[in-house]
């Protein structure tokens, strides 16, 4: 880092400077071991990228930084998240650039300054409602340090201490953003304190007069407010001391926002409001809670299902209290939270409280703990595995099954992990998932196929009459993209399969001298329904894709004039392909396909599947029906076409052999090809060849052998297979799936 920047050439004002030293106390005070110089360091290089700036209120920038350093401190954070503090702003706003930052403080005050900065990018204000929850799932899960949080949600709070100087609608988008999005997530984290100052300055932004009245209101008790509640106090104490329950007993008046809510929400007067006025019991053990609540209820009335008690049953952000509402001196109704110092600590800051800083590393708590903590909180689904250093490991990956991207005009989409822009293209609409033919991601063209990220902006590049393609099935991971675009792909080869049925029923009809003009509609109807399908239409279709042959749909149309085999004809069906010496097995009974016979099947080339094992079937346009083993590797690229798949099945009857390639890998020893052929013999297998090598590219005594025999069906063949594997120096065996 260069002197000039950090030099004395920086003159910062003395309050300025006093607000560091301060800052400085604070921490000292505190952590008397500090590494000082670390944080001075932090204050000079950010006063430097700032000095230029001023705040709107005029003040040099350096003060917010300064302001929200102070606010972590008081959270008692460790360094890392003081020198973010400090920093937060540089790479939003100045010149600074993250390397310097890792070079100068690290790489976890880089990662955090980077966090904070990405979080601002985002505006948040001003959309609708229901997507609140979804931005406050994005930002956890924009955030892979949750001191990014903590450092944020102090900006945010420094922000609306100050938010005076700022415009009006500036103003209203700020602290609608504060009230939607951070306040919920400090109560996510269970940081109550921050929770309910920021609830409290965006209300006063928001709802001027309301919060002016509400606020009078309670103020102008409160002289009467506070003698009430120093009577009860004193009255608890003396009570609690008889019982020898150790406790400190605070008086305090609702928060503005808390009573405007309970006010709005129960349609009630502020007279009626039983938690204007609380008395908070803190005392040292979870008995003693108890204990204290036994003290209340016999000292004044509860009032009937006020009781809560979430020590048994913590909040889920694990905030811990006995809460009881009772009706006291001179009838006035109010509330009592009972709670450990402990939870008192948690319930005030939450998060914050496990996360600061612990002298010499102890840690009242433990790691295990900590992590018990966030899981509540978060909802965590993965098991962490390291428990060292967690503070700088952690990961808030919570919501990792969903990336979080906005359209040009700020409305978020929700989408799976690794979703892409053709799935977001469909969640806007199916006409705009048709028709897209490009993206544009955060201003700069994206290939469609590239997974988008959280906050990735994204804008759909469109072309009319374009239509989906079928390779996007293979990236889109929206079942919704996927549903669509199949859909169009099946009506588009649909049609092609109509047109070509309709001409190859027109072309056999010429063949065999029909007249296609003197079959009815009623016949065309019957045939239909005799397939199972519902119009001329589908028949046709049924022809296309080569589940039924035209001759086999005249025969039934015409029966009188179309002869019921081919035997008369001798020209067969010139789009069949002739059959292999041992594949193509015709319209005999060894495969069928499922709820259709006669249709023309053939046992694939690749892999000559073999009776009892798990078949899939093919259609090949205008070839009939290729069959493979599940296990062929062909199988796989062929299933692509989902819509080409159909069900086969063996034949109960049939017992012709069927071919298969196996390769057998031996020792090179006299004998044992005997032993192997002796085996097929008394399997009565019949073997079409046989061939055994020496295996060259091998120096010990390795032979192979290539066998091709015949097999009746699957479990004859792991008979054999079996059998081979006894041979003594039989080392392996393989079955070939390709020619
Ligand atoms: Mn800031």
């Amino acid at each position: 880092m260069s002197e000039l920047l950090i030099g004395p050439a920086v003159a910062n004002p003395p309050l300025v400077e006093e607000l560091y030293r301060s800052l400085e106390d604070k921490v000292r005070a505190l952590r008397p071991k500090e590494d000082l110089q670390a944080l001075e360091r932090a204050y000079r290089l950010s006063a430097s990228y700032h000095r230029t700036q001023k705040r709107k209120s005029g003040e040099p920038y350096i003060v917010h930084p300064l302001h929200v350093a102070h606010i972590l401190a008081d959270m008692q954070m460790d360094l890392v998240c003081l020198q973010t503090g400090l920093l937060h702003d540089t790479l939003e706003d100045t010149a600074a650039k993250p390397e310097e930052l890792r070079e100068a403080f690290g790489a976890d005050v880089a990662r955090c300054v980077d966090g904070v900065t990405k979080l601002s990018k985002i505006s948040l204000a001003n959309r609708e409602d229901r997507q609140a929850e979804s931005l406050r799932k994005m930002l956890l899960a924009m955030t892979d340090d949750i001191r990014v949080i903590i450092v944020k949600l102090a900006d945010r709070l420094h922000n609306m201490r100050t938010i005076g100087s700022l415009t009006p609608e500036r103003q209203a988008s700020i602290a609608q953003e504060t009230i939607e999005i951070y306040a919920p997530i400090a109560h996510r984290l269970g940081m109550g304190k921050v929770r309910g100052e920021l609830e409290d300055l965006a209300f006063q932004t928001l709802h001027p007069a309301e919060a002016e009245e509400l606020t009078r209101e309670i103020e102008s008790k409160r002289t009467e407010h506070e003698r009430w509640l120093d009577g009860v106090r004193s009255h608890i104490e003396g009570k609690l001391a008889r019982e020898d329950v150790p406790a400190r007993v605070q008086g305090r008046v609702k928060r503005a926002y808390s009573v405007y809510q309970k006010l709005k929400r129960q349609r009630i007067t502020l007279d009626q409001v039983y938690d204007v006025l609380a008395v908070r019991i803190i005392t040292d053990s979870v008995k003693n809670c108890y204990a204290a609540l036994g003290v209340i209820h016999n000292e004044w009335h509860p009032v009937p299902g006020r009781i809560k008690d979430f020590i048994a049953m913590p909040r889920p952000n694990l905030y811990q209290s006995l809460h009881t509402s009772v009706i006291g001196p001179g009838g006035t109704a109010f509330e009592v939270q009972i709670r450990t110092e402990e939870m008192h600590k948690i319930a005030e800051e939450g998060i914050a409280a496990h996360w600061k800083y612990k002298e010499g590393g102890k840690n009242p708590h433990g790691d295990d703990q900590r992590i018990a903590w966030l899981r509540q909180l978060v909802e965590w689904q993965r098991e962490m595995s390291d428990s060292g250093d967690f503070m700088s490991t952690l990961k808030v990956d919570l919501y990792s099954e969903e990336v979080y991207t906005f359209t040009p005009k700020g409305r978020v989409m929700v989408l799976p992990r690794e979703a892409t822009p053709i799935d977001f293209a469909y969640a806007v609409h199916s006409d705009v998932g048709h028709t897209c033919v490009g993206a544009r991601v955060n201003g700069s063209i994206r290939p469609l196929k590239a997974p988008l990220r959280n906050g990735d902006v994204v804008e759909i590049l469109t072309q009319p009459g374009h239509m989906p393609s079928r390779d996007w099935l293979a990236v889109v991971k929206t079942s919704r993209a996927r549903n669509r675009i199949r859909h169009v792909i099946n009506a588009v080869e649909r049609a092609k399969a109509v047109e070509i049925g309709q001409k190859a029923l027109e072309k056999e009809a010429r063949r065999l001298g029909l007249s296609l003009g003197r079959i009815s509609q009623a016949d065309l109807d019957a045939a239909a329904s005799d397939y199972g399908v519902g119009r001329t239409e589908d028949l046709y279709a049924l022809l296309g894709f080569g589940k039924l042959s035209a001759r086999q749909l005249l025969q039934k149309l015409a029966p009188e004039e179309v002869p019921l085999t081919e035997a008369a004809e001798p020209a067969p069906a010139p789009r069949l392909p002739q059959a292999p010496a041992n594949g193509l097995l015709g319209a005999d009974n060894t495969i069928h396909v499922k709820g259709a016979d006669d249709v023309l099947v053939y046992r694939a080339k690749c892999c000559n599947p073999i009776r009892g094992e798990q078949i899939v079937g093919y259609i090949s346009r205008g070839k009939g029906v290729a069959v493979h083993s599940h296990l062929c590797p062909n199988v796989q690229s062929l299933m692509y076409e989902v819509d080409r798949k159909i069900d086969v099945e063996w034949a109960r009857s049939g017992s012709d052999p069927l071919p298969v390639k196996i390769i057998i890998y031996t020792d090179d020893r006299p004998g044992i090809l005997h032993q192997l052929t002796s085996i097929l013999s008394s399997e009565s297998t019949n073997i079409r060849t046989l061939e055994a090598r020496g295996d060259h590219s091998r120096r010990d005594e390795s032979a192979i052998v290539d066998i091709l025999l015949d097999v009746k069906d699957k479990k004859q063949l792991e008979r054999v297979i079996n059998a081979f594997r006894r041979v003594p120096g039989v080392r392996d065996i393989e079955r070939l799936f390709t020619n």
